[in-house]
């Protein structure tokens, strides 16, 4: 087989088989396909597309091309989480103990933060001293003893994914339905989970900018996750807006940690109930309905806040940061952005919101760079809110001053202030089974 008819077929708009993408997917994780044929193919498939057999044939070559977890020293039913990625987004810390504290096995394998988008991981690490690099046994361990563990994905698991993503980036071949699905679902179905819930995000803070299109990926992740043998739901959630108020790694610990107190956002904890509800159902726990009563009470009686907390203990992390919030490390310096003009935030441009953090040192530019764990932006006023000329709408950290202006700069130009209310929008958009 060569590669030069694999893209020849593709660019013309053909069908390509199972060994055909397998030949692709080997050939390039282990070298053999050099990365411009690989670029070449991944453009074609952005203009083309892939049928859902095709689709499924790439999800399935990515997940085989390294190691597969299978989990089956964990007791009990395991579930998994996953958000296809957002501003302020910080539901698997708040939404994991919530389900663990049932008794659900949640083994987390999860992500660094992605051009806009926050990650767990990261978000994980600004607790000082917490281990997002378990080894295996460690992990089985933590989840056997607690019922939750999150760890980062080693370079074991999909490592086709990493080169082909890697490649993405800097080809222009990110938003490709085809190329999302096999990149999310080929990292996901390597582990050995039995249910899988996605938060698949739609607007201007998502990869999938539109709801059509996010249900159309929702549908599809479903339909793969299914044929691999999972019980499989997706919720798709509102990322028109920042998730929450805070944006930033710390920060988000800290509204996560104040969520489970019962003091978080509204709109963050209806996602986080929601989430966690559909979680408890997967597992069996009950219909949705006695799920959210679930999710509810494991907050209010504070078993939530308790399985988060051991957790830290248990990956080395200091549960003083959680025990009393104040103690994480403040950033040098802090500024005030104040609204132009008088009237509503009618809309925001939410990969802005995400910019503007990363400028401020949230987030990295390039893999090498390291993050200010705690810079970030507090939110004041948010879409639908009245703000005054002068107003303070946002709040900026860093440890580098020289960060603010173009962070500023980016929230201001990402706010659109008017003289109408803009129409309320749900959070909870669709579910798909
Ligand atoms: N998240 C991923 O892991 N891959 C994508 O392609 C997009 C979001």
């Amino acid at each position: 087989m060569r590669m030069y008819d694999v893209i020849q077929k593709k660019k013309t708009g053909g069908k390509l088989t199972d060994e055909e993408i397998r030949f692709f997917v080997e050939g390039y994780t282990k070298g053999d396909i050099p990365d411009y044929q690989a670029a070449a193919l991944c453009m074609a498939i952005y203009f083309n597309g892939m049928t859902l057999d095709e689709t499924a044939a790439l999800t399935y070559a990515i997940r085989d091309s390294g190691q597969r977890l299978d989990f089956s020293n964990i007791k009990g039913i395991r579930v998994d989480k996953h958000s296809t990625g957002g501003v302020g987004d910080k539901t698997s810390l708040a939404v994991s103990p919530i389900v663990a504290s049932y008794g659900v096995k949640m083994a987390k394998i999860s992500g660094r933060g992605l051009g806009h988008t926050g990650g767990t991981i990261d978000k994980l690490e600004s607790i000082p001293g917490f281990r997002t690099d378990l080894s295996p046994e460690e992990f089985e361990k933590a989840v056997n003893g607690n019922s939750l563990a999150i760890v980062g994905q080693s370079a074991d698991i999909a490592p086709a994914d990493k080169k082909i993503y890697a490649l993405r980036d800097v080809t222009a071949t990110v938003d490709s339905m085809p190329l999302i699905v096999s990149s999310i679902m080929g990292k996901k179905l390597a582990v050995g989970d039995d249910c899988i819930l996605l938060d698949v995000k739609t607007g201007s803070g998502s990869f999938m900018k539109t709801l059509e299109k996010s249900e159309e990926l929702a549908r599809i992740m479903v339909e793969i996750g299914r044929r691999a043998g999972k019980k499989m739901r997706a919720i798709v959630t509102d990322m028109d807006r920042p998730l929450g108020n805070a944006i930033g790694n710390s920060l988000e610990v800290i509204e996560a940690v104040k969520t489970l107190r019962g003091e978080g956002p509204a709109d963050f904890y209806e996602v986080c109930v929601t989430l966690a509800a559909n979680l408890l159902n997967l597992a069996g726990k009950g219909t949705v309905s006695e799920c959210t009563e679930l999710a509810e009470r494991a907050v209010s009686s504070g078993a939530a806040f308790d399985t988060l907390t051991a957790m830290v203990r248990s990956q080395g992390g200091d549960t003083g940061v959680i025990l009393d919030t104040g103690k994480f490390k403040k950033a040098g310096f802090s500024r005030a952005v104040r609204a132009g003009n008088t009237g509503y935030i009618r809309k925001t441009d939410t990969e802005g919101y995400g910019v503007a953090a990363l400028l401020l040192g949230a987030g990295r530019n390039t893999k090498e760079e390291s993050i200010d764990y705690s810079a970030g932006i507090i939110l004041k006023a948010k879409t639908g809110d009245f703000v005054n000329k002068g107003d303070e709408i946002a709040t900026l950290y860093t440890d580098d001053e020289s960060r603010f202006t173009a962070s500023e700069k980016k929230l201001l130009d990402s706010t659109v202030i008017g003289a109408e209310k803009p129409e309320e929008r749900p959070l909870i958009l669709s579910v798909i089974e």
